[in-house]
């Protein structure tokens, strides 16, 4: 883990190098070029200059060792600046990642001293052509190379496709099939028979460079096989998924932020019917405060997941999935808002927001797409629902009842409906065997995200109240705004998990019209509409905070 204070200094190197490197107006003409900044990438992930690289290797290899919670730090200010660069960035994090979880020691010492110290760019090669979203069907091959019956080498056939740092980076791991099964291989750029095609011309992070591969018998020695063991490809990839995971959820919240931080002031000067846009409530309770509420959930379930996995509870990964699945749809939310915000200024290039909304795009497609997340977090928290007989979720609830006894404001008691609500959705499913309905399935992971942050918020709020959170921890708000965001967001949390659960299990023949009556009160639905009173003042509260209005509102009413 890194001292506060060097990570605080990292970031502050990461803006100042971004202030001077990658101002506005040169992103806006490296969009309009289609053009990657191969040397500012380099200089970021370089020895002599910014070395982001150093954060997450381990201090073994002269890193930083860097973990979890540092590096969503990162990646949050590095999608701020720019996806694309930071795109960049993240493919040598995500390719030496087999590395990392899966190299025998002298690769490992190889490798990841190659990239802390001559900064050497990698590219993740696991998508195919015909192997996106599931990657068990690659067609990738690697052949065995046997000199006196003993394995020297391999043959790798294949194509890549999407490869982020394709045709730029220096070393690549590439995922291709065994005679044993899935296997991560090294590859350097230039050997023979390994090419890549023209950079893809995206819709957005178009500064980052995005190539196909091509592998034509490209013989490696068998010593670039990661961890010396063929058929542990996929166990590798999901070994770290759970961190990637939040790597990307960073990307989505740090760009949401990134376009409302934008909408905010441009709303304070721009007046439209005499007054500034930010003083009319139609505007910021639709296009700004909603935003601010689901992105700061996404951000308490990816600090909360950050320090899960910086415990040692293993990979998380379904966690992992719920904060990439809020954040990201958040993200592209918060982004799309403030190309609205904006008006036709946002349909601009130069005001940024429409770029930033063309780029945050890609984080619900890579790294897992939004609804294969969804079918993860809902297969997961399924398994949980029915060893505990339904209770999973109603003894949660009980933890937030207890919860709001002692923090009465962070909408604790909202959060254990939207809990106690899923529970009673989820039994439904199971006494109708709904489940077997994809779409509902995929709406359970959903409902399931949406419950589970609510819970996170409120009590990443009640530990702020406590002065008991992460020291690295985000402090933008203070507690009692963020108890105001906890509330805001476990309402809408706990309405959407009732409305559209009763919805969709209605929708699939699992509740009869008898029994909708019962239904609908075991779902909570008349609390839950009860619990949406106050919800106008708390949007008007946090308005007056985004504008630096809160404290004159203070002292108007005292
Ligand atoms: C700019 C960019 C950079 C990338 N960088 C990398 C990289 O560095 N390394 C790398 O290996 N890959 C990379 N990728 C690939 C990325 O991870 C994949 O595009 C992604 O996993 C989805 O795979 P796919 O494109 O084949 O889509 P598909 O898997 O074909 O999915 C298409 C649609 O169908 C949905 N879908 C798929 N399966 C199901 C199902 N079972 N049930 C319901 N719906 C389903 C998906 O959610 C999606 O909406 C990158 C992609 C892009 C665009």
């Amino acid at each position: 883990m890194i001292a506060k204070k060097t990570l605080k200094l990292s970031l502050k190197s990461l803006r100042d190098f971004a202030k001077k490197r990658l101002p506005d107006q040169e992103l806006i003409e490296l969009d309009a070029r289609d053009e990657c900044p191969l040397e500012v990438v380099r200089d970021m992930c370089g020895p002599k200059k910014l070395g982001l690289q150093l954060l997450f290797i381990p201090e073994e290899f002269g890193g930083f060792g860097g973990g979890a919670f540092d590096v969503y730090c990162v990646c949050e200010e590095m999608a701020r600046i720019d996806l694309g660069v930071a795109t960049s960035v993240l493919a040598t994090f995500l390719g030496s990642d087999p590395i990392t979880v899966g190299a025998t020691p002298e690769q490992k010492k190889v490798w990841l001293t190659r990239i802390a110290e001559e900064g050497i760019l990698f590219a993740y090669g696991a998508t195919e052509p015909e192997a996106g979203s599931d990657l068990g069907a690659l067609l990738s091959t690697a052949e065995r190379v046997t000199q006196d019956g003993r394995v020297v080498g391999y043959k790798i056939n294949g194509a890549k496709q999407w490869i982020s740092n394709g045709g730029i980076a220096d070393a690549y791991t590439v995922l291709a099939n065994t005679p044993s099964g899935p296997s991560w291989f090294i590859v350097e750029k230039g050997t023979p028979g390994f090419s890549h095609d023209e950079p893809e011309d995206k819709h957005g992070i178009r500064t980052s460079n995005t190539a196909a591969l091509s592998l034509s018998d490209v013989y490696v020695d068998a010593d670039r096989l990661v961890g010396g063991v063929e058929g542990q490809g996929l166990n590798q990839a999901q070994a770290v998924f759970g961190y990637t995971r939040l790597m990307v959820a960073a990307f989505g919240l740090g760009a949401g932020w990134a376009a409302l931080d934008r909408a905010i002031p441009y709303s304070a000067k721009r007046i439209q019917g005499g007054s500034p846009l930010s003083q009319k409530q139609g505007y910021t309770h639709k296009l700004i405060v909603p935003n601010v509420a689901r992105l700061e959930a996404g951000r308490a379930y990816i600090e909360e997941t950050a320090e899960r996995i910086d415990a040692g509870e293993g990979s998380l990964n379904t966690e992992g999935a719920i904060a990439k699945y809020m954040a990201t749809e958040a993200g592209n939310l918060a982004a799309d808002a403030s190309i609205q915000a904006l008006g036709g200024y946002g349909y601009t290039h130069e005001y940024m927001v429409e770029k930033v909304k063309r780029d945050v795009r890609i984080t619900t497609i890579y790294e897992g797409t939004s609804e294969i997340m969804e079918m993860t977090i809902s297969r997961d928290r399924w398994q949980f629902h029915l060893k505990t007989r339904g209770q999973h979720y109603h003894e949660q609830a009980r933890q937030f009842e207890t919860m709001h006894a002692r923090h009465p404001s962070v909408g604790a008691e909202v959060a254990a409906l939207a809990l106690h609500a899923l529970a009673e959705v989820m039994e439904k499913a199971r006494l109708g065997r709904l489940t077997r309905y994809q779409h509902i399935l995929l709406r359970l992971g959903e409902l399931v995200s949406y419950a589970e942050c609510a819970g996170s918020l409120s009590r990443r709020a009640a530990l702020l109240a406590e002065g008991r959170l992460n020291e690295k921890a985000n402090q933008r708000f203070d507690a009692t705004e963020l108890a105001a965001i906890a509330r805001i967001f476990a309402r809408e949390a706990a309405l959407k998990v009732a409305e559209d659960g009763l919805r969709w299990v209605t929708a699939a023949g699992g509740v009869s019209a008898a029994e909708m009556a019962d239904f609908e009160a075991a779902l909570g639905l008349g609390a839950i509409h009860r619990a949406q009173a106050g919800l106008i003042s708390d949007m008007d509260y946090l308005a007056d905070v985004l504008y630096g209005r809160a404290a004159k509102r203070v002292a108007l009413s005292a």
